[in-house]
């Protein structure tokens, strides 16, 4: 039965109604952890047999590193591919594109503005992407068609935003620019969502909590949504806590890139963001790019199984997370990926050469609810700071000393480490970081 009902989804969803894929997509939401992990390593083999055929850079890639197109076929070859990164993409644009594209097929995408240098890539119009985001609002009780507030970036003005509107009706939309975050903005924003009262909320985390503190310094309430969703990772236990209570309303973490669209999200248990594995595989590597075992934590590389005019396989997104062992109590057989705990780039570095990136994303794993948000500030001259905006609870003091431990543990105690209580930690562009620092990255 299972396997039947995984034959007849494993066919390609290119140029299907979103609403047929999105049928699809709760069947497949249905089935066993084996049926789907056996759906995926299928699609995942034939993705990379596409690309090798279709795809100059995948064709010369692949075989550069002796594989041969059929060698291909053979699900297991899938995690011995090469990964490709971001500067590849970026300069090989032309030959990465497939002879699938075309005006009808395909959409230029520019991404990665606020960090880095930008990236453009084709996004397959085949594809129905809508279908996905919807997949995950089932999860949250939440409809494709109800009425919701956003908290990102390039939000619509003008004419744009007239169009983008009568676009989505008869849903509304009421929108803040996390780039743009005020006093003002927030007081017209809570205006708006008061007169629309928005079934739920998504947005960057960083940008959602900085609109829910100014809320609470302005005196202002909203009407309570019955979701919210937030990504751009790191999300604390202290940070999801603080939002739910402002909120009064379940909030719940999502993985999405610029690159690959809705990669992963949570379920009503909030324990673990299950991978939308029929569409989105889901690697963890470690430093030697190799595969590691459910429950250790590695670099996250993601391929997105439906682009077929710009193949995105085993791409390294830069994150640092690992992918649960066991099951969820809902029931889905999506496996499930931890908490993002950091950017492979957003790295303490100690004078010895050693780098700690992920580790640190884990201090406050003992006392989550200590604090309600931290960071950790590297200077020049190797000196670290953990600053920290306590929570009122009574373990807050013993949290932040048990974490100022690990910092110094981790660090070897070969640079100072000085403990710093806030009141506020800044946001840039509504995205959220464990760790910045000023030391440069060596290699
Ligand atoms: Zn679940």
């Amino acid at each position: 039965m299972m396997r039947e009902a995984a034959f007849r989804i494993k066919t390609a969803l290119g140029g299907r109604s979103s609403t047929d894929a999105y049928r699809e997509f709760l069947a497949m939401d249905a089935l066993d952890p084996e049926a789907i992990a056996e759906v995926s390593a299928r699609r995942s083999a034939e993705h990379a047999q596409f690309a090798f055929g279709h795809s100059p850079f995948y064709r010369e890639l692949y075989s550069s590193h002796g594989f041969s197109a059929d060698d291909l076929r053979d699900p297991a070859a899938f995690s011995a591919l090469p990964i490709v990164d971001k500067a590849m993409l970026r300069e090989n644009f032309d030959r990465i594109r497939t002879d699938e594209a075309n005006d009808r097929t395909s959409v230029v995408s520019k991404t990665g503005g606020s960090t880095g240098l930008p990236l453009h890539l084709l996004r397959d119009l085949r594809f129905p992407a809508r279908a996905l985001e919807w997949r995950l609002f089932e999860w949250w009780g939440v409809r494709p068609w109800d009425d919701r507030g956003i908290v990102t970036r390039h939000v619509l003005t003008g004419a744009a935003r007239i169009r983008h509107d009568l676009g989505w009706l008869p849903s509304r939309r009421v929108q803040l620019d996390a780039f743009q975050i005020t006093d003002e903005a927030v007081a017209e924003f809570a205006r708006s969502w008061n007169r629309v009262r928005p079934r739920f909320l998504i947005g960057y985390g960083g940008g959602v909590l900085d609109a829910v503190r100014r809320l609470q310094r302005l005196g202002l309430t909203l009407t309570p949504p019955r979701a919210v969703a937030v990504t751009a990772a790191p999300l604390t236990a202290g940070t999801r806590a603080e939002i739910e209570t402002a909120f009064g309303a379940p909030c719940f973490d999502h993985y999405r890139s610029a690159e690959i669209p809705w990669m992963a999200g949570e379920c009503a248990h909030q324990s673990g963001l299950h991978v939308f594995a029929d569409v989105r595989r889901v690697e963890i590597v470690d430093a030697a790019d190799e595969v590691v075992p459910d429950g250790v934590e590695g670099e996250v590389v993601v391929s997105d199984l439906t682009n077929r005019v710009f193949p995105v396989i085993r791409y390294r997104l830069g994150d640092i997370s690992r992918l649960l062992p066991g099951t969820c109590a809902c029931g889905r057989g999506l496996p499930r990926l931890g908490a993002i705990s950091g950017r492979s780039s957003d790295a303490v570095r100690l004078p010895d050469g050693t780098t700690i990136a992920g580790a640190l994303g884990h201090i406050f794993d003992d006392f989550p609810l200590s604090i309600r948000q931290f960071e950790i500030v590297q200077e020049a001259d190797y000196s670290v700071t953990l600053r920290c905006i306590p929570s009122d609870r009574p373990d807050a003091q013993t949290g932040i000393d048990a974490a100022a431990e690990k910092l110094r543990f981790a660090t070897k105690g070969i640079v100072p480490v000085t403990v710093e209580r806030v009141d506020s930690i800044p946001q840039v562009g509504g995205k959220m970081r464990f760790i910045r620092s000023a030391v440069p990255a060596t290699s």
